[in-house]
């Protein structure tokens, strides 16, 4: 597949242009950000535990380094390709410049499903990955994380075979690491954390209260639904249905999210918990709820079933859950949408601390953590809020131009070499 080929690098890519005509962009600085500014493919050799080799693809995209080191995850999962890793990597470079870090846009994967593999050739693929992609990462370049199918073990191969290659150890290669090998407290919870954050201050905005009578469905409960849904429970709200890859479990008085965590720490997958009903991920997704979070893939919300979509708000825990023209159709019908690259951003951010921390080689409290996260994310909020308000736009078009604003402006003032 070419880079330009999947579906969904076409829609992130109609969403740049729709933003990018809005607020009368540069068609220079436009045309450049169509195209990533490397993208590397790795072949990557394991062998299995029954003594046989097979060969993976792998990929590190790196979108844009004009405001620092690429910074974006690495995804493990069977749809993963060059283009759809480009899409996401453009992704990181709008979410990186919307909240203001100093970072660009990269994204990394293999196209696997890792449930196939047993722990001994995670690891082994994990390690020939990072080999082959070392050349391009590093701390003061491309900075992986994890994302689908990844976690803190994964990271924490990466940063030992990086440090392995170089000599000594070096933890800022990755961010998202366990804390004994240089993590931040915060990390692990942040992504779904911010996702919380950003559904107060919506509410904040709309003059509205969380309460015993909010209701929520979490489409995909792993890194970021689990603890979305954990904060929104605590806060009163009422949690009716959560789902995975194997469908979704429903009450109509709300779910005890404490007993499905467990479940799913025992099980791995909501399929078999036995306090719920069990309903499909398409029912899941047209309930009738006050915030739906899509945090599982891309794609889910489309225009086969935008129509069938009631809930208030949609607060886009993955990226591109949405695609551009479910965006506008339920934006048009009053739907308050927290685009992704805000909604989500709560990981990098929290990983963006991680490497500050990490460099200082100085930790701080888990309080400090989420506080400063609180404070990056809302003004993040506001400033999309006053673009939205300015333009009279969608808040993804809103998201996007307040990103590209910022990112604008330092392409230009760095300009392109040769001239
Ligand atoms: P994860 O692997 O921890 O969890 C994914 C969840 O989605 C699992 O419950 C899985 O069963 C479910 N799922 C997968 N395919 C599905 C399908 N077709 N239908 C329904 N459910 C399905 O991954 P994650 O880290 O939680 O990432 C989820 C999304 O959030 C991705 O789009 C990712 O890019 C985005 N994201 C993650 C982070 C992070 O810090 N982990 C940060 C920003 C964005």
């Amino acid at each position: 597949m070419s880079l330009f080929e999947s579906p969904f690098f076409q829609d992130s890519f109609s969403q740049l242009e729709s933003a990018g005509g809005i607020m009368n962009m540069d068609p220079n600085v436009l045309e450049r950000l169509k195209y990533p500014k490397r993208a590397m493919q790795v072949s990557v050799p394991v062998r299995l535990d029954d003594g046989t080799v097979k060969v993976f693809e792998g990929y590190r995209v790196q979108h844009s380094l004009t405001l620092g080191p690429g910074k974006g995850g690495v995804r493990y999962h069977p749809h993963v390709s060059l283009s759809e890793t480009a899409a996401l990597a453009m992704l990181m470079t709008f979410k990186n410049s919307l909240v203001g870090l100093p970072l660009g846009g990269a994204k990394g994967g293999i196209k696997v499903d890792p449930n196939d593999l047993s722990r001994a050739e995670l690891q082994a693929m994990t390690r020939r990955y990072t080999t082959e992609i070392s050349m391009i990462i590093g701390p003061e370049k491309d900075i992986p994380a994890p994302d689908i199918g990844t976690d803190g073990q994964t990271m924490a191969w990466m940063m030992d075979t990086f440090s392995q290659l170089s000599g000594y150890a070096v933890p800022g290669v990755v961010t998202g690491k366990p804390i004994a090998v240089g993590g931040s407290l915060g990390r692990a919870e942040s992504t779904g954390k911010g996702l919380a954050y950003c559904v107060n201050f919506a509410y904040d905005h709309l003059g509205k209260k969380i309460d015993s009578n909010t209701t929520v469905a979490i489409h995909g409960f792993g890194k970021v639904g689990i603890p979305a849904a954990q904060d929104l429970y605590k806060q009163g709200a009422k949690i009716l249905a959560v789902s995975d890859y194997t469908g979704g479990v429903y009450a109509k008085n709300g779910l005890n999210i404490p007993s499905v965590v467990e479940w799913i720490k025992q099980n791995r997958v909501l399929k078999g918990y036995p306090e719920a009903d069990f309903i499909s991920n398409d029912e899941l997704l047209a309930l009738d709820v006050d915030v739906l979070a899509p945090a599982a893939i891309d794609g889910v919300v489309t225009k086969d079933n935008m129509h069938t979509i009631k809930a208030r708000m949609i607060a886009e825990g993955a990226n591109g859950p949405l695609t551009k023209e479910a965006v506008d159709y339920l934006s048009d019908k009053g739907v308050f949408i927290i685009p992704d690259i805000l909604c989500n951003s709560g990981g990098v951010i929290v990983s963006y601390f991680e490497w500050v921390q990490g460099i200082a080689s100085f930790f701080w409290d888990l309080d400090t953590v989420n506080s400063k996260l609180h404070g990056v994310m809302k003004q993040a909020f506001d400033r999309v809020i006053h673009t939205q308000t300015k333009y009279k736009c969608n808040m993804k078009q809103a998201a996007f131009i307040a990103s590209l604003d910022r990112l604008q402006g330092a392409m230009r003032l760095r300009g392109m070499w040769p001239g």
